[in-house]
């Protein structure tokens, strides 16, 4: 049984939380807050153990609420912990794992230059084996590796072209824009999220583009992949959807955008409304030449959950790649797909 613990206990935090402890081979030792909040009654309502740092404990026993012990002791008993603190303190967080000779998964907002491996399951499992430090790449880079990967096998990358329209924060995070307005962001080309995909695809050619709207549900991204030879788009369709990450949203369903998404995930009885897959729409999926086009939604605050597991399960050497996404996308109900009708079947039915 594999020892987590999770420092930084937010939007990533909590579904990491959720996610480990689902899996039979993973054990959640405690959860690291830095504030007596809702959020850490909440934890303590679903029975984690709460750690602080040390000089923040005064602020919990004020506010009633128990304490498991430090942040530091967090460390000690852990065989692992996954960072999820706000990006830049996992970096300042690094030299007390370090300390205590416990191996970490840093999220998205880390640099590449901190970690062993950055990851994503689908594209380079086999190359956290043995890490000490991983990174799980962020929400937009993660769905970009997961669909390009199985594009590259398939038929060849040659070249992707992304424009990523981007949501302006989160739903929790009331001190972020932009409020009525489009924004080029950054305006300067590419995005860093290209260079990101090549952290853990380093054969993809690929230039992003940024952009920022003001909505809170999800990402889309735009994509243009040019390939190597000239596929079919329902042999793409087709090899798309044996992708377990990967939701080909049925034509004719009503699926119109983030929102309807959204729905189909609360009415699926998805925790949180989380869409751990990426969306792509399948008839958007276009062929004109050897180009490739379509859209894909992004649930900014899921997708890296299911790669958070996959990549303590490669560090430890617990699975190889289909046996870890295959335990993992059980234990969560991974897996939005298509009956014989064409309508979405739910894994959580089914259960
Ligand atoms: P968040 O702000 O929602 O949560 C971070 C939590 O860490 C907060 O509860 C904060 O109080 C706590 N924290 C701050 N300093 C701490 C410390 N020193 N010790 C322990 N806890 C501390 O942030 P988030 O959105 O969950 O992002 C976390 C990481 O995940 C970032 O690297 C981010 O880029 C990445 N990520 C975020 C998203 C997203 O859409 N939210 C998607 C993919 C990846």
């Amino acid at each position: 049984m594999l020892r987590v613990g999770i420092n930084g206990y937010g939007t990533i935090g909590k579904r990491v939380a959720d996610a480990v402890r689902a899996q039979p081979d993973m054990a959640v030792v405690g959860v690291g807050k830095t504030s007596p909040d809702y959020v850490a009654e909440r934890a303590r309502a679903l029975e984690y153990d709460l750690y602080a740092p040390a000089g923040r404990t005064e602020r919990f026993e004020t506010a009633g609420i128990d304490l498991a012990g430090t942040t530091e002791e967090l460390v000690r008993a852990s065989d692992v912990i996954v960072d999820a603190t706000p990006g830049g303190i996992g970096a300042e967080n690094h030299p007390l794992y370090a300390d205590h000779d416990t191996p970490a998964v840093f999220q998205g907002a880390e640099e590449d230059a901190l970690v062993d491996i950055s990851f994503n399951a689908r594209s380079n499992y086999e190359a956290a084996a043995d890490a000490e430090y991983t990174r799980v790449v962020s929400c937009n880079t993660t769905g970009l590796c997961r669909l390009l990967t199985p594009l590259d096998e398939a038929y060849g990358v040659e070249k992707a072209r992304v424009t990523l329209i981007r949501r302006g924060g989160d739903p929790v995070q009331s001190s972020r824009g932009p409020i009525d307005d489009i924004l080029p962001d950054p305006v300067s080309i590419p995005s860093h999220h290209g260079p990101d995909v090549e952290t853990v695809l380093p054969e993809i050619d690929i230039d992003t583009l940024g952009t920022k709207v003001p909505a809170t549900h999800m990402h889309l991204h735009s994509v243009n992949v040019t390939l190597a030879s000239q596929p079919e788009p329902a042999a793409v369709q087709s090899r798309l959807a044996e992708e377990s990450r990967l939701f080909l949203i049925p034509e004719g369903m009503g699926i119109d955008g983030a929102g309807a998404l959204k729905e189909l995930a609360r009415d699926a009885g998805r925790p949180r409304s989380d869409l751990w897959e990426n969306c792509v729409w399948a008839e958007s999926i276009a062929v004109e030449g050897n180009d490739l086009y379509c859209f894909q939604g992004i649930h900014q605050e899921s997708d890296v959950v299911p790669e958070n597991v996959d990549a303590l399960r490669a560090m430890f050497g617990l699975a190889d790649r289909e046996e870890s996404m295959r335990r993992t996308d059980e234990a969560l109900g991974v897996g939005l797909s298509l009956d014989s009708t064409g309508r979405p079947r739910y894994p959580a039915d089914e259960a």
